[in-house]
């Protein structure tokens, strides 16, 4: 197919148009009570192309910023730490099963995580964050993520507390883990799932969603050519995507969309391809994976109107 490549606000908002169809089909994650205020009718999408911003639907309405912070903090450790070192701790391999499994870790090689975003392979990421920075490791994570989204971001008190005295699923998962001597036992838990679970509360818009495809899009530089991350994190952090970015969805995805994405059940897409524009999208309703329903059907229709598609 062509590869036009460009946006133009006519079709944006034909995308959200689209989307707003599909609200109904979704539904607003409610295993973290907190989120299930959300108005699933919210729709959003955001680009940044040739250093202009295109923008439709709800974009200044702010959400948890959830899994898509996996990408980010994976990135923190690789500036730590190399693929290969993190790899004793967690794998690069894609997941056949939903992002809070117990059974897969059980199941996967020396009981380490297949990849960085699911649960299980983001909460060891964090361990291994807190390792390093201790007490200061939220403040280090909020300056890095700022770094990515473009502007200084910070997190929501009542989804953290909301997600803390919900989340059995994570805390399994981290139990299992310093069982198997994946994570040591004098680790500090509660500290550890705090700062994960702060993480997954930072509230971002659409708009600052777009700012982080730019960047991961552009061999982690900005679009004021600022440099955000090495061109070999960025490379890194799109393989990824494109293999775990959406779960368990990520061949759909590959095939509907063929774009890297990670989603988040706050129902923020960010996508990361090659092409040089940074394209976000954004509403609450999710599919049975975890990914934004309209937000998967809004990145399909650009993705053919466009020939998107990198495969
Ligand atoms: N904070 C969420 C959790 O731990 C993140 C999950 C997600 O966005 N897929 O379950």
């Amino acid at each position: 197919m062509k590869r036009l490549l460009t946006f133009s606000q006519e079709l944006l908002d034909r995308a959200v148009e689209l989307g707003r169809k599909y609200t109904r089909y979704g539904e607003v994650a409610d295993y973290i009570p907190e989120l299930k205020k959300q108005n699933f009718q919210n729709v959003a999408l955001a680009v940044i192309q040739n250093g202009e911003a295109l923008y439709a639907g709800e974009v200044d309405t702010p959400f948890s910023i959830q899994s898509i912070v996996k990408v980010i903090l994976y990135a923190l450790a690789l500036e730590n730490y190399t693929v290969d070192e993190l790899k004793r701790n967690v794998g690069l391999k894609p997941s056949a099963k939903p992002f809070n499994s117990v059974i897969e870790l059980e199941l996967s090689k020396k009981n380490v995580p297949v990849n960085p975003f699911i649960n299980a392979g983001a909460i060891v990421t964090v361990a291994l964050l807190h390792e390093i920075y201790q007490e200061k490791t939220m403040g280090v994570i909020l300056n890095y993520v700022s770094k990515f989204l473009g502007r200084d971001v910070t997190y929501s008190q009542d989804i953290f507390m909301s997600e803390r005295v919900s989340s059995f699923a994570n805390r399994t998962l981290t139990y299992l883990m310093l069982t198997k001597g994946i994570l040591p036992k004098d680790l500090e838990v509660e500290e550890v799932l705090d700062v994960y679970f702060k993480s997954c509360s930072i509230m971002v818009t659409c708009k600052d969603l777009a700012h982080m495809s730019y960047v991961l899009s552009n061999k982690g530089v900005n679009p004021d050519g600022t440099r955000v991350i090495d061109e070999d994190i960025a490379r890194v952090l799109r393989t990824l995507m494109a293999t775990c970015g959406t779960y368990d969805y990520a061949g759909d995805f590959a095939v509907r969309v063929g774009i890297p994405a990670k989603s988040g059940v706050g129902g923020g897409i960010v996508t990361a391809s090659l092409d040089g524009y940074g394209l976000a999208v954004y509403s609450p309703g999710l599919d049975s994976h975890g990914n934004s329903y309209s937000g998967v059907r809004m990145l399909e229709f650009l993705s053919r109107e466009l020939g998107l598609n990198i495969y």
